[in-house]
């Protein structure tokens, strides 16, 4: 049995105490200082990690004007804070050991768009797709561009000056901000932007701490301007940290302290939201993608194709496309990067033509285009050139980009236990120079026998490199550090940076070297704005004055110090939860994207796959520290069977009091909010299947203690219905009873109980000349005579619930020419398995695969309706039985169709009148990518139209929506991601692959959806 666990670290009882007052003082957001809300902010996607003492999420700028009054007063003077957004920043910029201010939760107002002047104010919260999305109806956009544009917020990309592809011609986050408001460390909000005349010298003469700013910065703008202009290289990525040359411009005498705070990486104020401009959308836009024979030949092109005068040159090299072939995402572009036949294609560049000059932009790329056939047609040709392909369609063009923007996050997806980190990521130097810098920085990789992937904005000089080093080994830690050291040397040496697009963070000790002399200019900067060091203290610099502090360093904790204590056999067992590295794509706001419902719904960190990964992590961690041994723990529950001792202690557990501060329970609180809807498994670029490792947590927890009383049921659930199937007048009656409504709910934690298919199934297949299947008359048949079946694989839960569906498989496949042989059911054990009785779903699993082996044998194809359960032989079988699962497949109903196309006659011109929409279940979009297409095309084959809807979740999840304590949560999930659908398009015209779906949309919407296969039996 496991042990109770206790968290670590305890609160300062200052910072408690600053709590408990900001709550009495009416603070409107949140306050959170448990555990699991302090890891969930103790990382971000950097090698570091700190816990900090608690999280204030405010709801408005009073609320950061609030906070940070209080903080002035005298008993708190002492208390520290890193602001921080979606926490995607690479080099530690939002970690704290004190208070994370976390302004992505609640501050995402948008408003005063104004079309005319193309301006709009955005609060610290907003993120930048989210604000597209908005203003893309007005035909406009914020231009700067970023790999984590679905997660990252304007705080973020303000305070770390973000951009990325299309900078040359988009510029960075500061170039298009137009003021800044903040709330500075005195508790005043202020406005900055460029002030000039009379109004700077009425700024410069207030005696407060806007006055000192305002004078400090002129003064030092005004008198060091030539030796800033020296240090400051002079690159299209400017650094992070203080933007010194363009906070004043001497030609009109304005000061612009926004640009002081673009770059600052939080050290100096909270910004509580900023006037932005926007851009026009571009009314060409085209892609070429250009394929080489090695990555060097794509670099040294580069400055030929900017001087094509495209938008953003941009260059991937093999490593970085061969592991997004392995991903989902390289489904939707495997047609628009072609292997080249007989070459290797080692590297590409994607350049991009973009204008509101729709001839001039065509003809550019035009003469792009016909140079590349010049070189590929001359003989000789040097420049490596392999092939090409363009795409004009803007949805082709955001797939390319969708892939390169994942690129990133794909390379934390590396075999072994060495992953690629961030921490010389972002170097730049003049692109001129670029492909000479990379070779000697390969030379300096390959000496330390490292690998890696990269690729960068070629255009201008960025290149973003990832080497491999597993820091839970003390010794890579070292070699860390003396990579970190030679490419600040290298970066120099080229007239480059180190930190040219993600910001500074834990290399801030790389600060003095860089600037100088002029590196105590910085100093005095901080010293105007935060005087006591204590907004994000140790980035960037220490503020003039205080000798004691110091910065933050390279050398310091990084998470690989915490991992390591767990040992390396439950690292590579829970390799899931392990190698999150924290990039933040489940942040994905989008609610048309699967991934993750929860944390969508909740806003809630912790309650997505990252926030589920890192308490395990943890939990995984104190386990260890306490004595207990995962593995064996794990393994005495297998052979274990039932204890009348264990279950009195579960009993105790559960009753005793002193229990209630077992972090297990903050565990269990993630773990079952989440629906099991996969989508992590394949969205996430290093697949954190999180139903994976949450099975295995409950499995233990509930070694520990009691389960609730419906999980009894749900154990049973698939040996029980069979039986409740055969009288469903007669159960539909009782269940809808208000008494037994009630007990089932009280008692069993159940609601809505669906209602038993009448005519039963039995009834159903007796009017079809479908069989039940008879293992010994079929090993009697002619191969001839066995071409003639389909073997179908029931569940329990759509034959007793949803009978009618199987019904018309049956008889879509008499119209395609094939005879049914239904299958006994056996146990799927899916339901065994999300609930966490790992033993119990082994010996189903092992029982079923067995069966099936048999019966795969045959050589019929073998097909299953719903295809959650029909993919739960494909995957919890294969991990929980390993090679001993065997070889069976059973298909999924597209699968099996999509194999017979040729049964499928185009229906009539009448009744292939409508179209139809197709709205398809989560997991099986996830696990079979290719989903939409696949049913696409058997529409088409029997002449109809399908479009698919990109939907997400539904929020039933199998059992999770029936479950008392989740049924808020699954209605709500329904409406935001499925209700719209159907205002959008006619129900009847609406339809579902997955039981769970149908059933959904059932319950709210009184009325029956389809499943597609249920339109062709009827029109074929
Ligand atoms: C896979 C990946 C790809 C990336 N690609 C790019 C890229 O293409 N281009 C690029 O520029 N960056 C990139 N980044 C880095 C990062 O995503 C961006 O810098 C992003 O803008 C950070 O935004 P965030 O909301 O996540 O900020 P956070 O990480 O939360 O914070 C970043 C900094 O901003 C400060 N901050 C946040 N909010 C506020 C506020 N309201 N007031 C004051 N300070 C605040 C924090 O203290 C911290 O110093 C990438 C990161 C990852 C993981
Ligand atoms: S769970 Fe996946 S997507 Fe989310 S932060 Fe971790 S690695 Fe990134
Ligand atoms: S299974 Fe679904 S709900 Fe659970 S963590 Fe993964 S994406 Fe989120």
């Amino acid at each position: 049995m496991i042990p109770k666990i206790n968290p670590e670290s305890s609160i300062d009882p200052v910072y408690l105490n600053y709590f408990n007052r900001l709550k009495d003082a009416n603070f409107l957001g949140d306050i959170e200082y448990s555990y699991s809300s302090r890891l969930a902010v103790a990382t971000d996607n950097s090698v570091y990690q700190r816990l900090p003492q608690g999280v204030i999420f405010p709801k408005n700028r009073d609320d950061v004007v609030l906070a940070v009054k209080l903080a002035s007063e005298p008993e708190f003077a002492g208390l520290k804070f890193a602001p921080r957004g979606g926490g995607t920043g690479t080099n530690g910029q939002s970690l704290t050991d004190w208070i994370v201010m976390d302004l992505s939760r609640h501050m995402r107002d948008i408003r005063e768009l104004n079309v005319n002047e193309r301006t709009v104010f955005v609060e610290a919260g907003v993120i930048k797709d989210y604000l597209n999305q908005q203003i893309k109806p007005h035909g406009l956009f914020f231009s700067p561009e970023l790999s984590t544009s679905n997660r990252a917020t304007f705080g973020g990309m303000i305070s770390n000056d973000s951009s990325g592809q299309g900078s040359l011609k988009y510029g960075k986050t500061s170039q298009h901000v137009l003021t800044v408001e903040a709330v500075l460390l005195d508790g005043s909000l202020v406005t900055f932007g460029p002030v000039s005349g009379e109004a700077l010298q009425a700024k410069m003469n207030q005696e407060n701490m806007e006055g000192r700013i305002y004078r400090t910065v002129y003064n030092i703008a005004k008198e060091k301007r030539e030796e800033i202009l020296k240090t400051f290289p002079d690159l299209n990525r400017f650094l992070t940290g203080y933007d010194l040359k363009h906070v004043y411009n001497p030609e009109t005498d304005t000061l612009d302290i926004s640009r002081i705070i673009c770059g600052a990486e939080g050290t100096l104020c909270f910004i509580t939201g900023a006037r932005i401009d926007l851009t026009p959308i571009p009314s060409y836009r085209s892609l070429v993608v250009i394929k080489y024979d090695s990555f060097d030949s794509a670099l040294r092109h580069a400055p030929v194709l900017v001087e094509a005068n495209a938008l953003s040159v941009e260059t991937v090299d093999s490593k970085v496309f061969n592991l997004a072939k392995q991903d989902i995402v390289w489904h939707s572009v495997k047609e628009l990067i072609k292997e080249v036949p007989d070459k290797t294609m080692d590297g590409i560049n994607i350049v991009e033509f973009a204008g509101w000059d729709n001839e001039l932009e065509g003809s550019r790329m035009k003469s792009l285009t016909d140079s590349l056939d010049r070189d590929l047609g001359a003989s000789g040709n040097t420049r490596g050139i392999i092939g090409y392909q363009t795409c004009t369609e803007l949805k082709d063009i955001l797939a390319v980009y969708a892939m390169r923007k994942k690129a990133v996050g794909l390379l934390g997806n590396a075999e072994g236990d060495a992953k690629p980190i961030a921490f010389t990521e972002d170097t730049v130097v003049p692109p001129k120079h670029l492909a000479d810098y990379i070779q000697e920085f390969r030379a300096l990789l390959d000496s330390h026998n490292l690998t890696y992937g990269m690729f960068g904005h070629v255009d201008s000089g960025v290149l973003h490199v990832r080497p491999a080093l597993d820091l839970c080994n003390p010794e890579q830690e070292k070699t860390l550090r003396e990579i970190s050291d030679a490419v600040v040397a290298l970066t120099a040496k080229y007239g480059g940076i180190m930190w040219g697009e993600h910001g500074r963070g834990y290399r801030a000790e790389y600060g003095p070297e860089f600037f100088g002399s002029l590196f105590v200019e910085l100093r005095k900067v901080k010293a105007a704005f935060d005087p006591g060091n204590r907004i994000n203290p140790g980035k960037i610099c220490v503020p003039f004055g205080n000798d004691t502090d110091k910065l933050v360093s390279v050398d310091d904790t990084k998470r690989g110090s915490f991992d390591r204590q767990i040992p390396v056999e439950v690292r590579h067992s829970f390799r899931a939860a392990v190698s999150c590295n924290g990039n933040g794509l489940c942040f994905n706001f989008d609610k048309t994207a699967p991934m993750c419902p929860t944390y969508k719904l909740l806003g809630d960190r912790r309650q997505s796959p990252k926030g589920r990964a890192g308490l395990t992590r943890e939990w995984l961690r104190l386990m260890q520290l306490d004595g207990a041994d995962v593995l064996s723990e794990e393994k005495k529950l297998d052979e274990s069977g039932f204890s009348l001792k264990a279950f009195f202690e579960k009993v105790s557990n559960t009753l005793n009091g002193d229990n209630v501060n077992d972090f297990s329970h903050e565990v269990r609180n993630v773990m079952d909010c989440c629906l099991a809807c996969k989508a992590c498994a394949s969205a996430c670029p290093v697949k954190v299947d999180v139903p994976d490792f949450r099975s295995r947590f409950l499995n233990l927890y509930f070694s520990r203690y009691l389960r609730p009383a419906g999980d009894i049921l749900v154990k049973n659930i698939e040996q029980v219905t069979p039986y409740m199937a055969k009288v469903p007048r007669l159960l539909n009656a009782v269940n809808g009873l208000a008494p037994v409504k009630f007990i089932t709910k009280k008692l069993w934690g159940f609601v809505d109980v669906p209602v038993m298919s009448y005519p039963t199934f039995n009834t159903l297949v007796k009017s079809t000349d479908a069989e039940y299947l008879d293992l010994d008359r079929m090993n009697g048949l002619s191969a001839e005579e066995r071409g003639k079946y389909v073997i179908l694989v029931q569940d329990a839960f759509t034959s007793a619930y949803d009978a009618k569906v199987i019904a018309d498989f049956i008889v879509l496949a008499s119209k395609m020419g094939r005879k049914v042989a239904i299958l006994p059911l056996k146990p799927n054990g899916k339901v065994m398995h999300i609930r966490g009785y790992m033993k119990e779903f082994a010996r189903a699993a092992r029982s079923t695969a067995d069966f099936f082996n048999q019966v795969y044998g045959l050589g019929i194809p073998m097909v299953g309706i719903d295809p959650a359960m029909t993919l739960c032989y494909r995957d919890e079988y294969r991990k929980i039985l390993g090679d001993s699962r065997g070889d069976f497949v059973v298909q999924l109903t597209q699968e099996w169709l999509l194999d017979n196309l040729d049964s499928i006659r185009p229906v009539s011109a009448e009744k292939a009148g409508h179209e139809y929409y197709l709205m398809a279940h989560c997991t099986q979009k996830s696990l079979k990518p290719t989903t939409h297409a696949d049913w696409t095309r058997i529409f088409a084959t029997a002449g109809l139209k399908l479009v698919p809807v990109p939907v997400g979740c539904c929020g039933m999840a199998g059992l999770y929506g029936h479950l008392k304590a989740n049924v808020e949560r699954s209605k709500e999930i329904y409406r935001e991601n499925w209700a719209p659908v159907f205002k959008k398009y006619p129900i009847e015209y609406c339809l579902a692959t997955g039981y769970s779906c149908r059933e959904q949309v059932r319950r709210m919407e009184e009325k029956n959806v389809l499943h597609p296969l249920q339109v062709l039996s009827t029109l074929l």
